[in-house]
């Protein structure tokens, strides 16, 4: 097991854009592995490299009996259905509220050897797909709440015994989803 510390709200990493992978060697196959042990050991649905504190552009996933990793992932939406439902992240441990995302997507990128990977994915697989490469762009699922539940979140993690008390600097509406939301 290679569990690593995972980096809560208020870390820079978590907001910064991380770079693409350019080399496939040891180190990027230890990096998945730590993903993936601190992922299951912490039994989250998927886990980014930033919040590992590695500024790459990589996630593990593990839910709906789906599970593995993607290497410098782009996605798309198929159709143009939308989901609202319950979304919580390891960086922002114990706390989770109702958050829009679209549907279904497909995501392409690599695997480990530098082949190239496709999933495609509906509700929570699609939901983990979008959270996880928000998190390559630096974007927390906090950023995509609606105003009034953004600020309920921000006064319920104030009060958490974790947070550090930095002011955060809060991203407004970076990506609207469907124009509205
Ligand atoms: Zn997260």
């Amino acid at each position: 097991m290679t569990v690593q510390p995972i980096r809560l709200f208020g870390d820079p990493v978590l907001r910064t854009k991380a770079d693409e992978v350019v080399d496939f060697d040891k180190e990027l196959r230890t990096l998945v592995k730590d993903l993936w042990d601190t992922m299951e050991d912490q039994g989250g649905a998927g886990l980014a490299a930033p919040q590992l504190g590695v500024s790459l552009r990589v996630f593990t996933y593990h839910c709906d009996g789906f599970a593995g990793h993607l290497i410098n992932p782009t996605w798309t939406a198929v159709g143009d259905e939308g989901q609202l439902g319950e979304e919580g992240c390891l960086s922002i441990p114990g706390m989770s509220w109702d958050c829009f995302r679209h549907k279904h997507v497909v995501a392409r990128g690599w695997n480990l050897h530098g082949e190239p990977v496709e999933v495609e994915g509906t509700d929570l697989l699609a939901r983990c797909v979008q959270h996880e490469s928000d998190h390559l762009d630096g974007v927390l699922f906090l950023d995509r709440l609606d105003e009034e539940t953004r600020k309920a979140a921000m006064r319920e993690i104030r009060q958490a015994s974790w947070f550090d008390g930095a002011v955060p600097v809060m991203k407004q509406n970076p990506h609207p989803l469907f124009g509205g939301h």
